[in-house]
């Protein structure tokens, strides 16, 4: 049993929780550690200590783009997964926002842009070289056709997401944005057939998490990007595909050009990394993605001009000028590390761990008969189950008192027991979604953890 320090001491506690946070592997801290106070450099600087940290940096976004099939200035850090679904929403939107507006231009003139152009008129990248702001990302038909000032963009989410994607879609609904939600079926898989009637020329972006945290029920994107593929053609417009694969990473292959994806979100601290790190991959090919130069405002702010991803965080331009603020190199690093560990060992941690949430269902199933899945998981680590003599918020403490840490969804909600969107979301009755909790499984549980979970569930139950 894993020794975990609470407020009042040590106690004995049991962890099944992995969904909301995975502790960080041995190895991904033994490389992260000469990071703190050997390598420290900051890694904008020109002098050694800062080449090598920026060589660490670097070093990690060429292992998660090789591992996710994108190329290495498509991967863009930030502090988590939270961030990097608020620069994909917020960032979309506001370049579109500003191209409808007339602030951006679809296509600026090379000389302007530090862009040239082939022959067949698409824009290739110059003068990038630098990796700070003098850089950033085009969108050639961000903006729907036909369009004029009074139209707003529009942005569809299923009714599922992580709230860092729902509250972000509501906080631009609120801003003008149209937010459309993609209901799901009693599954938890989006309805491909009202995907199909949302879609429309005002479409900037569609996103619909990988896995969802609450009840590992896993969409089919292939299916849905073919989808987008295919009203591209036929609309000759470009909504983007994003993707929260937060909880995915871990079981499931990422490849973004099998699924097709435009944006991609991941986190360090779901697959064995620190906390403090995530990234979001963002397509620059194929759908005209540039380069772009910021402009200078006559006030002296920086204003960027025609983009396709609008950073959320200005400064000093790093992240090829999408993620301004020195990097957190130790946690990059870590992150980068084990996400290679992940990679490596996907196949054997989902077969093992699938197979201790199996074990833990027939045991619970024995002690506690009424229990009922929520949804259907198709993701190894996550189960949400009815008890139907429980009320969620009662039930978590009395857990917690017993030493068994489970949630009531994620994490952010978990402390003030909201009802769980997602579980509605699915259709389930109130009275069930109030009696419902979230088990999460890891590669450090046991079946001797389970067994003695088991064994304090039967007294709390
Ligand atoms: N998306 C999903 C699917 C998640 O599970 C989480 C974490 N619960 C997040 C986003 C947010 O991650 P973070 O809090 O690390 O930013």
């Amino acid at each position: 049993m894993k020794k975990t320090r609470k407020a009042g001491g040590i106690y004995n506690g049991i962890y099944l929780d992995y969904a909301a946070s995975t502790p960080v592997a041995p190895e991904v801290k033994r490389a992260m550690q000469p990071y703190f106070s050997e390598f420290f450099g900051n890694p904008g600087s020109l002098h050694s200590f800062g080449q090598e940290a920026i060589a660490a940096v670097d070093a990690a976004r060429e292992t998660i783009a090789k591992a996710i099939r994108a190329e290495f200035r498509e991967v863009i850090f930030t502090s988590g997964a939270t961030e990097a679904n608020n620069l994909a929403l917020r960032g979309v939107v506001s370049a579109v926002w500003h191209i409808l507006r007339g602030n951006g231009r679809l296509s600026a003139p090379a000389a302007e842009s530090g862009l040239s152009s082939r022959p067949d008129g698409s824009d290739i990248r110059v003068g990038d070289q630098s990796r700070r702001g003098s850089e950033m990302f085009r969108v050639k038909h961000a903006a729907p056709r036909n369009l004029n000032n009074n139209v707003k963009p529009k942005l569809i989410v299923s009714a599922i997401e992580h709230e860092s994607i729902l509250n972000t879609a509501y906080a631009l609904e609120a801003e003008g944005v149209e937010v459309a939600v993609l209901p799901v079926d009693k599954k938890g898989i989006v309805d491909l057939k009202k995907l199909e009637g949302m879609l429309d020329e005002r479409t900037a972006l569609l996103s619909v998490m990988y896995v969802n945290n609450e009840i590992g029920s896993v969409q089919p994107l292939a299916a849905i990007a073919k989808l987008i593929s295919d009203f591209r053609k036929e609309s000759g417009t470009s909504p983007l595909f994003h993707t929260d694969a937060a909880q995915a990473f871990e079981y499931f292959e990422c490849d973004i050009k099998k699924l097709g994806i435009d944006l991609m979100t991941l986190s360090s601290q779901k697959m064995y990394g620190p906390k403090g790190a995530g990234a979001l991959y963002i397509r620059n090919k194929e759908l005209g993605i540039m380069n772009y130069e910021s402009g200078k405002r006559r006030d002296g702010a920086i204003t960027p001009n025609s983009r396709f991803v609008v950073p959320e965080i200005t400064g000093g331009g790093q992240e090829f000028g999408l993620r301004s603020g020195t990097e957190n190199v130790p946690a990059i690093v870590g992150f980068g590390k084990a996400l290679a560990r992940a990679e490596k060992k996907r196949k054997e941690h989902a077969k093992y761990v699938g197979a201790l949430k199996d074990y833990f269902l027939k045991g619970l199933r024995k002690i506690y008969p009424k229990v009922r899945e929520n949804g259907i998981s198709r993701a190894p680590h996550i189960v949400n189950l009815y008890f139907p003599t429980e009320f969620t918020g009662d039930f978590l403490v009395k857990m917690d008192m017993a030493g068994i840490a489970v949630s009531s969804g994620s994490a952010c909600s978990a402390r003030s027991f909201t009802p769980s969107h997602v579980l509605h979301a699915i259709g389930l009755p109130s009275e069930r979604v109030r009696g419902s909790v979230r088990f999460s499984f890891g590669v450090p549980t046991t079946t001797r953890e389970i067994d003695e979970a088991l064994r304090r569930m039967r007294n709390v139950l």
